[in-house]
C-alpha cells in the first residue's frame, strides 16, 4: 500500500469514527421516538418502532375476495388493514416526509404476496400525483411503496408513463358514483412513452376505498393496447 492509499484510508476511518460519535450522542441527547406508539426506538434509520410494523393486520383473502373489483381491473391487491397503526404510517409518508416508510412498507408488502400476483414481466407503476400536488408535497409517496417491492421482487418500476392530467377534489366525503365521476378523465399517457411490450402493469397505491383512482389510471393503460391491469395497495378498509 503507497502512502496516499494509507493516508485515505486513515481519513475515511476517521471519517467513520466521527460520523458514528455524532449519531451516538444525538441517539443520547434526543433519542428516536417510533412516530406512531411515541415509544424509544433503538435503531437511527426508522421513525417506525419494530413493534408497531409487526402490528400491522394482514386482510384475510375472505374479506379481499369480497371487495368489488373495479371494471377496467383485473385483479385487486389491499395488503393491510387500514386501521390506526398503517394510517399513522401512511399518513407521515404522505405529510411529514418519511420516505422510509413507504420503502419498508413496500418490502412488508413484496413479502405478502402470493406466487403470480406479480409476474416477472409485470410493470410496477406507482399512481401518479397531479403535477401541483407533487410540487407541494415533493415526492409521490406511491413511488416509494412500489421502490419498497421491487427491492424484493425485482420488478421493474416505471413512473414516467402515467401522468394525472385532473387535479381532483379529495375523495374523502364522495360517495362510490361520485368518486368514480370525480376521476373521470384523471389520467393520461405521457405522449413520449412507448407502451409496445409493455403487457402487464401493477399499479401501486397506499390506500384502496372504491379503486375508482386505480380504475381511471387502468382505462387509460389498457386503451393504450396494456393487456392486464391489476392493483396492488398498502392498505384497505374492512
Ligand atoms: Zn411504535
Amino acid at each position: 500500500m503507497n502512502s496516499s492509499a494509507v493516508s485515505i484510508d486513515k481519513k475515511s476511518s476517521l471519517k467513520t469514527i466521527t460520523r458514528e460519535l455524532y449519531q451516538g450522542l444525538t441517539s443520547l441527547f434526543f433519542p428516536a421516538i417510533c412516530t406512531v406508539c411515541d415509544q424509544r426506538i433503538d435503531e437511527s434509520k426508522t421513525v417506525v418502532c419494530k413493534h408497531c410494523w409487526s402490528a400491522l393486520k394482514v386482510l384475510s383473502a375472505d374479506i379481499v375476495e369480497a371487495k368489488p373489483t373495479p371494471e377496467q381491473l383485473d385483479a385487486i391487491l389491499p395488503v393491510f388493514e387500514f386501521e390506526d397503526t398503517i394510517q399513522k404510517i401512511i399518513h407521515g409518508l404522505k405529510y411529514s416526509g418519511y420516505k422510509s416508510s413507504g420503502l419498508h412498507l413496500g418490502r412488508l408488502i413484496a413479502k405478502r404476496l402470493s406466487k403470480g400476483y406479480l409476474l416477472k414481466e409485470s410493470i410496477l407503476m406507482p399512481v401518479p400525483l397531479h403535477p401541483n400536488k407533487k410540487r407541494e408535497r415533493g415526492y409521490n409517496q406511491s413511488l416509494y411503496i412500489a421502490r419498497g417491492i421491487a427491492e424484493i421482487t425485482g420488478n421493474i418500476i416505471r413512473d414516467d408513463v402515467l401522468k394525472r392530467v385532473k387535479n381532483t377534489i379529495t375523495q374523502t366525503h364522495l360517495n362510490a358514483h361520485e368518486r368514480h365521476e370525480n376521476m373521470r378523465d384523471a389520467f393520461a399517457i405521457n405522449r413520449c412513452c412507448d407502451l409496445s411490450g409493455i403487457t402487464s402493469v401493477v399499479l401501486i397505491d397506499d390506500v384502496f376505498t372504491t379503486g375508482a383512482t386505480m380504475n381511471a389510471a387502468a382505462a387509460v393503460l389498457k386503451s393504450s393496447g396494456v393487456v392486464s391491469v391489476c392493483g396492488l395497495t398498502a392498505a384497505a378498509p374492512i
